[in-house]
């Protein structure tokens, strides 16, 4: 198993993309007819996995059937020199698909976190973000023609006649921030959101909006969710979410005092923690946000702090 603790999960680069043979229809086609390539089959955003909760991998002649029954495909990289592909299954019923692909049922990836090599995480990630937005972009915004799937399935283009407009596929930032109090001892801000369980807490978090740099959300996010002022931003990281189209960029912030003031809507309550209590809320077996989420990782950094 490729591992990488560092790396929080779906991200890391595995795969190499190979950005520059999307265009190449010659050399495409060759590692779409090639004996190794491999396809990752998906079914409406969801793995399909074998009875070990193993997500299919279709090889030899199974991938080269879906790559040529006009299933929609995307071009995901090259892995040891053989082309990687996802396959959109999502048109026929779930039984149809389980079957087709030789799988035992249909999960979510992120079900599946901890559990699954990091490389294949971060792979089926890739490819769920990547057909979602293909499923969601079948026609133009601007004129409302059909799309079509071009680059390897990297580009969406209008075929209406006065139009042709060109589509990418679009990545949603939201940041996410561990907020230090001023002072000692060293506290952090965690917060319970609305719908969540009565002793879930985590960090603060939300999306960008249009025309904000990263630090302006941050500030204007601390402000309007738990009445805070923050200074001192410090960029902690960021993680691939394509759930469907998310990245998250994990910051940490100090507070300019510790009065806190929830909103009553997205955040119900938001409360500081010492490192102390932290570690005692995990040894009575509540984790530190989700396994599989940048939370987690930051989280984690600032209890080996101290
Ligand atoms: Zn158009």
């Amino acid at each position: 198993m490729r591992t990488d603790e560092r790396v929080p999960a779906y991200g890391g680069g595995w795969l190499h993309r190979a950005g520059a043979l999307r265009a190449d229809a010659e050399r495409l086609a060759a590692l779409r007819a090639d004996a190794c390539a491999t396809v990752l089959p998906l079914w409406r955003d969801r793995c399909l996995v074998t009875a070990e909760q193993m997500p299919v991998r279709l090889v030899g002649a199974e991938a080269a059937r879906v790559l040529a029954d006009g299933t929609q495909t995307v071009f995901l990289g090259v892995d040891d020199g053989a082309g990687v592909f996802a396959a959109d299954l999502s048109a026929r019923p779930e039984a149809e698909a389980v079957a087709l692909a030789g799988a035992a049922s249909t999960v979510d990836v992120r079900r599946l976190a901890g559990r699954l090599d990091p490389a294949e995480a971060a792979a089926q990630a890739y490819a769920r973000g990547l057909l979602h937005w293909h499923r969601h972009q079948g026609w133009c915004g601007s004129c409302g023609a059909r799309t079509t799937s071009r680059d390897g399935g990297h580009v969406r283009r209008c075929v209406g006649a006065d139009c042709g407009r060109l589509l990418f596929p679009r990545i949603e930032p939201a940041i996410i921030v561990l907020v230090e109090a001023p002072g000692s001892p060293d506290r952090c801000l965690m917060a319970r959101h609305a719908g969540a369980a009565e002793d879930a807490y985590s960090t603060l978090a939300g999306f960008v909006e249009v025309g904000e740099s990263l630090e302006d959300a941050v500030r204007r996010e601390m402000a309007e969710e738990a009445g805070i002022t923050v200074t001192g931003l410090v960029y902690q990281g960021s993680q691939a979410w394509p759930f469907p189209a998310g990245l998250m960029v994990g910051f940490r912030a100090t507070a300019a005092s510790d009065d806190v003031r929830v909103d009553g809507v997205e955040l119900l309550e938001a409360r500081w923690f010492t490192r102390d209590e932290l570690r005692a809320r995990t040894a009575a077996g509540r984790p530190l946000g989700r396994i599989d989420s940048i939370d987690h990782h930051l989280l984690g950094s600032w209890l080996a702090e101290g």
